[in-house]
């Protein structure tokens, strides 16, 4: 039976149905499907900024940062979480004129746009996301090379996979603090089925390189040229004294080392 509703609750229903139906002369509910549309069409970014890729494979290069806000997860020691838990909403359309305007010149000169999060693959961003490279590359006449970082936790959609040149995948481990469950999901196979995808592991002890080697690499099959290994180090004395050791273990394994460029040069500041 259907409880009758308070004349609050009645008032808080039509705020909400407002907020997505138009109502014609009638009083009837029409669909608002272009405000639907558009809303979809939305991406909340937590910052953005030229500068160079700090670490991967692509460590050094010049960059245009795009950071998406919000995460699947929620990891113990993650150093952006202050910067993706908010973000300004922005019409993907809309960001793509405003980056293209603001970044026309390094993208010119060969600049790979990354998107990155928080989790920038998370499904409420794929069609947004389409969207963005879409226009970027109207109005730039071409598309940057693209590289989303991703915690390899959500597939993207197909026609968005199309659009990306790499995935630079950081798997995340125990010392997460995330359950395996989590971290660890069905989607991780599409990354390492991926030829566009390199994989760099956060790493604070040898078994955490152990546990990178059962979970991930015998499982999946990873070949010893995509994986990376990174100090677990977000200011820069840490980083000093950490770097040594994975450095020995990369070795040890046959994987290669990445560095956090960013720690060393501006300790824990982001969006530099
Ligand atoms: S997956 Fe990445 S962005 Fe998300 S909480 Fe973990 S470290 Fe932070």
């Amino acid at each position: 039976m259907a409880l009758p509703l308070t004349p609050i609750t009645q008032i808080g229903l039509l705020i909400v149905v407002s907020q997505h139906y138009n109502f014609n002369t009638q009083g009837c509910v029409i669909l608002d499907t272009g405000r639907l549309l558009r809303e979809a069409m939305k991406l909340a970014v937590g910052e953005y900024f030229l500068s160079i890729q700090g670490e991967g494979r692509h460590a050094g290069r010049l960059a245009v940062f795009v950071r998406l806000a919000g995460c699947n997860l929620d990891c113990v020691w993650c150093d952006s979480v202050k910067v993706w838990r908010h973000g300004r909403t922005y019409l993907a359309m809309d960001l793509a004129k405003f980056v293209a305007d603001q970044f026309h010149k390094p993208f010119q000169s060969g600049a790979m746009l990354i998107i990155t999060g928080g989790e920038p693959l998370i499904p409420a961003y794929h069609k947004p996301l389409i969207a963005l490279l879409d226009e970027l590359s109207r109005q730039l006449g071409f598309l940057p090379i693209v590289e989303v970082e991703t915690n390899g936790t959500c597939t993207p959609h197909p026609d968005l996979d199309a659009l990306i040149a790499s995935y630079d995948c950081s798997p995340k481990l125990r010392n997460s603090g995330m359950p395996k469950e989590k971290r660890i999901t069905p989607d991780f196979s599409f990354f390492a089925h991926s030829p566009k995808a390199f994989f760099k592991f956060v790493v604070t002890s040898w078994g955490d390189v152990q546990e990178v080697y059962s979970d991930f690499v015998v499982p999946f099959n990873l070949e010893p040229h995509r994986i990376w290994l990174m100090p677990c180090a977000d200011n820069e004395q840490t980083l000093r004294e950490l770097a040594p050791k994975v450095v020995q273990w990369a070795l040890r394994m046959g994987w290669n080392y990445s560095d956090r460029l960013q720690v060393r040069l501006w300790d824990k500041t982001t969006g530099v």
